[in-house]
């Protein structure tokens, strides 16, 4: 059996998840990485909106997570991330209010700084929508 190891999932209001798991898949600043047991040590930035996918014991949980560090050694995985939703937690309408306020900045905003908060806040807004469909209950591989 392969073996586990720990992800641990901190956000500044709560510590998200802190578990045994067979592998997570997330997305970096340079893209989407997948961890097994005995991974390579990397300290990298989190991307702004991206899905966490965990797998344990046969099972497969989602959730959106925006920002932030990862740091790997070889037994633990941790994510210390600026927010971290369960797709229970997230309120579509919300995210798609933001979707559309953020695709109306990038239309209308010239200066650099806006530009980069309004993508940010797009893909915030995306993964939201993205993670909320997936379901809340835990899938069977
Ligand atoms: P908004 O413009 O709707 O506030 P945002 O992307 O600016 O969205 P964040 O700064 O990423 O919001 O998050 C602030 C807090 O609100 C975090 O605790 C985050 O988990 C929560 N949050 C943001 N959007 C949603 C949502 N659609 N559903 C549930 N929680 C949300």
């Amino acid at each position: 059996m392969a073996k586990k190891f720990i992800l641990q999932v901190v956000t500044p209001g709560r510590q998200f998840f802190n578990e045994e798991v067979d592998r997570v898949e997330f997305k970096t600043s340079e893209g989407d990485i997948g961890i097994y047991q005995d991974h390579t040590p990397l300290t990298t930035p989190l991307a702004e909106g991206g899905m966490l996918t965990i797998r344990q014991d046969g099972k497969e949980k989602k959730a959106a997570i925006h920002g932030g560090f990862v740091e790997i050694t070889p037994d633990k995985v941790t994510l210390l991330t600026d927010a971290a939703e369960w797709p229970d937690e997230i309120d579509k309408k919300r995210a798609e209010e933001a979707k559309i306020r953020a695709e109306r900045r990038l239309k209308v905003e010239e200066e650099d700084i806006n530009e980069i908060r309004a993508k940010s806040a797009l893909a915030r807004s995306l993964v939201r929508i993205d993670v909320s469909g997936a379901k809340s209950e835990e899938d069977e591989l």
